[in-house]
């Protein structure tokens, strides 16, 4: 008998704003002219990720564990909470196979910082940087993302029984 199997999706996107940081994937993009507005420190791409990782556990999603009515989330840093996320999981009873995510963002360019995303994520999430995938594509100058309004991000994962 196959080994329990669960996949999970998840979905996120942050309106561009001046005078803030862009930070994606708990990096900090360098010479970014605008960043991401939110309660938290609005870091798209691992909020997408943490969705899909509590959606393939079915323990909810992120605004059940960390809603924006609560203080001390205000500016909190996501890659905490993708590590408190991962605890969750693995409480549950679920090790993680592997997180494949894409970033939606017109500008700036990201392809330079894939790896220090790449490796910060596995670190929080305690798995091998092989195990973590972040792509980047344009929306062909269509929608928000294409306009450049905000960033968006999605996320899938897989979650064996442990
Ligand atoms: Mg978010």
């Amino acid at each position: 008998m196959s080994a329990e199997v669960r996949t999970g999706i998840g979905y996120d996107s942050h309106r561009l704003a001046e005078g803030r940081p862009l930070i994606l994937g708990g990096v900090e993009i360098e010479g970014a002219e605008r960043g991401l507005s939110g309660y938290s420190d609005a870091d798209v791409l691992t909020h997408a990720i943490m969705d899909a990782l509590l959606g393939a556990a079915a323990l909810g999603d992120i605004g059940l564990h960390f809603p924006d009515s609560d203080e001390r989330w205000r500016d909190a840093d996501s890659i905490a909470l993708l590590g408190e996320v991962c605890r969750l999981v693995r409480a549950d009873g679920w090790s993680i196979a592997n997180l494949d995510s894409t970033v939606v963002c017109e500008a700036p360019r990201l392809s330079a910082w894939r790896d220090a995303m790449r490796a910060r994520l596995a670190a929080a999430a305690g798995v091998e940087l092989g195990a973590v995938s972040v792509k980047f594509t344009t929306n062909e100058g269509m929608g928000f993302a294409g306009r450049g309004e905000g960033i968006a991000a999605l996320a899938a994962v897989a979650l064996a029984r442990a």
